[in-house]
């Protein structure tokens, strides 16, 4: 988000000078013009700034644990695999309880002890929900 950050006041600028040009063509004078011309770019930079922080909030990289104790920040990376053929990275984590879990494509998986990938929650839109106990395998 930091990279963002110096776009902001660019974007301000951009929006107010656009506004103010767009109102003094519609008839108002400088002063009014450029008022509110700088009044709407600040609304837009700062609608953009809440949308940036809620998507922050809301996205997280990995769901809380089955176990319900653990959190995005209890996961750790552990190892990494390059795109398979169908070009899914597998991410492999592994959470405070000490559980194995791999995220690849929209699926994360719960590794049981023999290798076995249990679909455990799916992505959708922006949450993680939860996969219907599906057969082994
Ligand atoms: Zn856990």
């Amino acid at each position: 988000m930091a990279t963002r950050l110096p776009l902001l006041p660019l974007l301000w600028i951009a929006v107010a000078a656009v506004s103010a040009a767009a109102l003094r063509w519609l008839g108002l004078d400088w002063p009014a013009a450029l008022s509110r011309g700088m009044a709407a770019g600040f609304l837009v930079v700062l609608l953009m700034g809440v949308a940036t922080l809620l998507i922050g909030r809301l996205y997280r990289a990995t769901p809380v644990c089955k176990n319900g104790c653990c959190r995005e920040k209890d996961f750790e990376l552990v190892d990494f695999r390059e795109p398979d053929p169908a070009g899914d990275v597998e991410l492999h984590y592994r959470c405070a309880c000490g559980v194995h879990w791999l995220h690849r494509g929209r699926i994360f998986y719960e590794v049981r002890e023999d290798g076995r990938r249990v679909p455990y929650r799916k992505w959708v839109g922006l949450w993680w929900v939860a996969v219907p106990e599906s057969k082994d395998g």
